[in-house]
């Protein structure tokens, strides 16, 4: 987020620029952060009466325009951050939807209960993680954070209420759910927490040769794990083409991790204040001179072979060191620059998704257009309306964005667009600056698409949510 102007909207708002979290998409919005239900409730009354659309934005984790809205409003939820109530004998929560995952996982831990869906970064809102419906490593086997949703309420464009479950407004709840924050805000969220016996998890780090060997060692760990997650050497060319390292981890059951009960206080959880005994808030300005495709073709290669070295190794680390490894090193995003980045994730059907991931990474190397970064999951379909998850794999890709490679890099991203489009995929809103109307059916369906659709008409006909995402990638 950068420079604030005064602004003299009855909204009460400002006026701001502001970004997705890769820093390559910027815009002009109104701003403004209610406190309670009842000022977001007036905030809305009030843009609808200036005819100014409105985009909610939690964290703004997303990396690309979700929470952004190019000269309307955008309403900030984070102060609205509540824990109204919290049940430890059954694992319930209950908070406002500006809580962060940090907020709640700090609330719960020490009474044995972990979020059961987190993202790779703690930082986003509740609000965030249900318009988003967001997954974690672990969502092969337990699904997205929606499945965890027991209720929510939402506040409509009309201003009404609206309690939503799988008994009561189903429709609109499985809709609300990976829905972009275009039927409403989402103002109380009820969560199902999962119940932990350590604040530990035993973890096996394996690396893999080619794309081949790591479909085949996913596949054997998936049975066998609670999370796994793949990262991907992009630069790795021919036979070693897909090389990664894989980790998988295990909750303890009772009774098998002797410091259990030490390990489920709060400051066990937390991450390092400093990494080599450097103090992490300049570590960024450390990785500015190899985010470059040498620097980091060199930085993969060496985080392979040491992964390599290591590999089939077993060890203990905290929910919170192996949920949130991007959270380590704080602005790392700064050390891409000012062109910033984009994230890109590919969802390919189980079938064709070795060849496909194959096709991606050869493209992109022949583009001469290589991801800093790729992250590898498994996943499963589930019941919401415009769920990205399918029975299959995603891959995560960081770009850099520079102001040479820029359209290049928009031209690159519609290649790949057109080969998982064939392959039946999707692609995942949150990590998205690039798709376009024509993409957004093809890969979600124009059924789908229409039923969104009629929802929509029917709790918001004039059309109050809409956000620079929405107007880019569904017209
Ligand atoms: C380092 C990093 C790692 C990540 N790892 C993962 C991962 O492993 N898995 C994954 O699925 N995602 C991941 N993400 C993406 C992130 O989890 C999502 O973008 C999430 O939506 C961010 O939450 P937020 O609170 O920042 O929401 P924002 O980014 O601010 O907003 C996201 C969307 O939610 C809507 N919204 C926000 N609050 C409300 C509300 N109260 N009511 C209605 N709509 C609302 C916004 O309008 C917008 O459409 C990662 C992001 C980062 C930066």
């Amino acid at each position: 987020m950068s420079a604030t102007w005064a602004s003299s909207l009855r909204t009460g708002a400002s006026l701001r620029v502001l970004d997705g979290f890769g820093r390559s998409v910027l815009s002009a919005c109104r701003y403004v952060a209610p406190r309670s239900t009842e000022e977001l409730m007036e905030t809305l009354a009030r843009a609808k009466s200036e005819e100014l659309t409105v985009a909610f934005r939690g964290s703004g984790r997303s990396y690309g325009d979700a929470a952004m809205n190019e000269r309307g409003l955008v309403v900030d939820t984070t102060r609205l951050n509540r824990v109204l109530r919290w049940e430890p004998g059954q694992g319930i929560l209950e908070a406002e939807a500006g809580l962060t995952i940090e907020g709640l996982w700090r609330r719960t831990i020490e009474d044995g209960y972990w979020p059961a869906v987190v993202p790779g970064t703690m930082h986003p809102t509740l609000g965030g993680c249900v318009a988003m419906n967001i997954h974690g490593k672990n969502n092969f086997r337990v699904g997205p954070f929606g499945d965890h949703v027991l209720g929510l309420d939402l506040l409509t464009a009309g201003g009404d209420l609206i309690s939503c479950s799988r008994e009561e407004n189903p429709d609109v709840f499985h809709a609300v759910i990976g829905g972009l924050g275009l039927l409403g805000a989402v103002v109380r969220v009820r969560l199902k927490l999962k119940q932990v016996k350590s604040g530990r998890l035993r973890v096996l780090a394996v690396t893999a040769r080619s794309m081949d060997e790591t479909f085949d060692l996913f596949e054997a760990l998936l049975p066998k794990s609670d999370y796994v997650v793949g990262w991907t050497d992009c630069f790795a060319r021919r036979g070693n083409l897909g090389r990664s390292a894989l980790h998988a981890a295990n909750y303890f059951e009772a009774g098998e991790d002797p410091d259990a009960q030490d390990s489920l206080h709060v400051e066990k959880q937390g991450l390092p204040a400093s990494i080599f005994g450097l103090p992490k808030g300049g570590l960024w300005k450390l990785m500015r001179p190899f985010t470059n495709a040498p620097g980091m073709a060199f930085i993969n290669a060496l985080r392979f072979h040491t992964a390599h070295l290591a590999s089939g190794s077993t060890y203990v680390q905290s929910h919170v060191a192996f949920a949130f490894l991007l959270d380590y090193v704080p602005n790392w995003r700064l050390a891409y620059g000012p062109g910033g980045l984009i994230q890109y994730q590919i969802f390919v059907p189980h079938g064709g998704a070795r060849e496909c991931f194959h096709d991606v990474l050869t493209l992109c190397q022949r583009h001469r257009q290589v991801p800093y970064l790729g992250v590898m999951k498994r996943h499963r379909p589930d019941a919401y309306l415009l769920s990205h998850a399918l029975d299959g794999w995603s891959m995560a890709m960081d770009f850099r964005v520079t102001r040479r490679n820029r359209a290049r890099l928009w031209a690159l991203t519609q290649v790949l667009t057109e080969r998982v489009l064939d392959a039946g995929g999707k692609f995942y809103f949150a990590k998205d600056a690039v798709l376009r109307p024509n993409d957004v059916d093809r890969a979600y369906g124009r059924a789908r698409l229409d039923q969104f659709n009629a929802l929509k008409q029917k709790l918001d006909p004039a059309n109050l949510f809409a956000s620079d995402l929405t107007r880019r990638a569904f017209g």
